[in-house]
């Protein structure tokens, strides 16, 4: 039986790695896409202590790194349900039943989607959720971005340096993003915004050609021309598998222990409530519960 299952690998559960198998505790990963998680997806992290700028991959490259010289044993599966027993908890996974006295969701969330029309049918056709896996397709192109946050700032700025013109589509004329996000966004001369509008819907034939826009504030519609659409309207929490008490958006309700509700379960990073979805903060997090976790096996002894 194991310590303490860690179910993703992102910065929380890498973090968690560290400091469980620092504690002694009989540690694995399971992870079902990709070690790194969503941030090394990131283009560049520039608020991450210690590193003034380095991309997302080489920033988890440096966790994974820490955590497999520690000995980490990391297995590609996936969990879809999570079953609590009197001293233990069973994970039912895609290569059979695992035993374990405690269980660390830091499963992290994925990009929303937006719901216009033509999203699903041209995603990947030019509908992207991934400004750095996707960009380099669209240079000497025009590209629009939805959203207002930090993501959609961020992304427009790197696919401002590909592209020849992006428009920036947000529903509101404030936008949520941090300043220096946005005075970035407004220094680059190929960038256009187009506040307090809507992308109704996208269109095109093998591809994206056209985007239908509502302007909110006069009901007027538009129709652009342009050869992709990235969206960062939020992100949604991967729990659907997890019994735990959650939030109206699917987060993981946890107290500052990173306990849930559910003795011996865990979450850390981006899965849980937390005003802040940071690297920085999801390393806290992951610290936190391997601490905890320790400190329940402890008592269960
Ligand atoms: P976010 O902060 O939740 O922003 C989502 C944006 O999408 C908002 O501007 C929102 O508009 C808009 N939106 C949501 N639903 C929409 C809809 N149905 N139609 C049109 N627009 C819609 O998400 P995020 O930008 O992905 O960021 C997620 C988290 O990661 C945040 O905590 C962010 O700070 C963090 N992050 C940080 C960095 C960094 O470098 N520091 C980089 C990326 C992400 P409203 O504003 O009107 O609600």
């Amino acid at each position: 039986m194991y310590d303490l299952v860690i179910i993703g690998g992102g910065p929380a559960g890498l973090t968690a790695a560290i400091y469980a198998i620092r504690l002694g505790l009989k540690t694995v990963m399971l992870e079902k896409e990709l070690v790194g998680g969503q941030i090394a997806l990131s283009d560049i992290i520039e608020n991450y202590p210690g590193f003034p700028s380095i991309s997302g991959a080489g920033l988890m490259e440096h966790f994974e790194a820490h955590a497999k010289g520690l000995g980490l044993e990391i297995l590609m599966r996936e969990v879809s349900e999570i079953q609590t027993k009197d001293k233990s908890i069973v994970l039912k996974t895609t290569d059979g039943d695992m035993e374990t006295k405690t269980v660390l969701v830091a499963t992290g969330a994925k990009p929303r989607r937006l719901g216009a029309a033509g999203e699903v049918e041209f995603t990947g056709k030019g509908v992207s959720y991934c400004a750095t896996c996707d960009g380099p397709f669209f240079k000497g192109l025009s590209v629009l971005v939805v959203g207002g946050g930090d993501t959609a700032l961020k992304e427009a700025v790197y696919l401002s340096k590909i592209a020849a013109k992006v428009y920036i589509v947000h529903r509101r004329d404030e936008f949520r993003g941090e300043k220096i996000q946005q005075d970035r966004a407004e220094a680059a001369d190929n960038i256009e915004f187009l506040r307090s509008h809507a992308l109704k819907e996208i269109s095109g034939d093998m591809v994206v050609k056209e985007a239908v826009l509502e302007d909110l504030k006069t009901g007027e519609s538009k129709t652009i021309a342009v050869d992709g659409a990235f969206i960062f309207v939020g992100i949604t929490p991967t729990t659907g598998f997890v019994e735990a008490e959650k939030d109206e958006q699917g987060f993981i309700k946890t107290n500052q222990n990173m306990e849930t509700n559910i003795p011996g379960l865990f979450a850390a990073g981006d899965c849980r409530t937390t005003p802040l979805l940071q690297v920085a903060t999801a390393v806290g997090d992951g610290a936190i519960a391997a601490y905890k976790a320790a400190d329940y096996i402890a008592e269960l002894e």
